[in-house]
């Protein structure tokens, strides 16, 4: 489970989340959507603690992640504490990120290995099941630019489940992808979603996606929550003249 409290993201002066506060229960599927620049990409960020969280607190599985309660005072978690929870959370990004000079297998395996200790051979077992379920059994050996885009995010799901995270941060993970492999990498994920109980928090505009893996979807605009509903009303009754504005302008 994950949760934000009064959390707040500074850039310099400007204010990107001003004061957040919402929950993702265990087991959960969480879809944010909004305008450009509303501060979804943030929020994932800062749980994956590639950003550093200006003010307030997260919490993963009750457990501040990168700042706590000490004395009434709130200080950093030491690098460990933090590491310790940072293992349970995988994130899928825009862009790939797989290791260029890596081949497919080793992509997959390195963390497993170098993180939680797994043997090679054990790390290697578990990668090869995940290119399966990925469709891509027969891409093993590959490097990473003689994959299509498609192929290369359904490596990337692959690398992240190889964690076995609890909680899964997808980040428009198909706005890179030309049209025609955006449909592969959504079937990868919808399998996912069905054949797991992982938490997931995902920005996408992929709305019939989201209409279909989301158990609540939040509606964000300048870094606040607008409404927060489940897709059947998100999508065709939102209660709200800003939702209604921004998925008339979308779909
Ligand atoms: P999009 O759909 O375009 O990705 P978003 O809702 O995900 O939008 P964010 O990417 O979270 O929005 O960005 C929120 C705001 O924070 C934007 O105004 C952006 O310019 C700003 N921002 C994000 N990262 C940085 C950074 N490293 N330095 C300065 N400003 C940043």
């Amino acid at each position: 489970a994950l949760r934000f409290e009064n959390v707040v993201k500074r850039f310099g002066d400007h204010t990107v989340l001003d004061g957040l506060n919402f929950e993702v229960a265990k087991g959960e599927r969480v879809t944010l959507i909004g305008p450009s620049g509303s501060g979804k990409t943030t929020i994932l960020r800062l749980v994956m603690t590639l950003e550093h969280l200006t003010d307030g607190f997260i919490y993963v599985d009750g457990d501040p992640l990168t700042h706590e309660l000490r004395g009434g005072r709130r200080v950093e978690r030491r690098p460990k504490d933090v590491a310790r929870l940072t293992t349970k959370i995988g994130m899928v990004f825009q862009q790939f990120n797989l290791f260029p000079n890596m081949t497919v297998l080793e992509n997959i395996t390195e963390a497993p290995v170098h993180v939680l200790g797994r043997s090679k051979g054990e790390a290697e077992r578990r990668a090869r099941e995940l290119l399966d379920q990925v469709g891509l059994a027969d891409k093993a050996h590959a490097h990473p630019t003689r994959l299509s885009g498609g192929q290369q995010q359904r490596v990337a799901i692959a690398r992240a489940l190889a964690m076995d995270p609890e909680i899964l941060l997808l980040d428009e993970v198909t706005s890179a992808l030309d049209p025609e492999l955006v449909g592969e990498v959504l079937g990868v994920l919808r399998d996912v979603a069905r054949s797991t109980d992982i938490t997931m928090l995902i920005v996408t505009h992929e709305m019939q996606f989201a209409a279909e893996v989301s158990d609540r979807v939040l509606m964000f605009d300048q870094g606040r929550i607008v409404e927060d509903a489940p897709p059947g009303v998100m999508f065709s009754d939102p209660g709200e003249e800003r939702t209604q504005a921004f998925l008339q302008a979308v779909l």
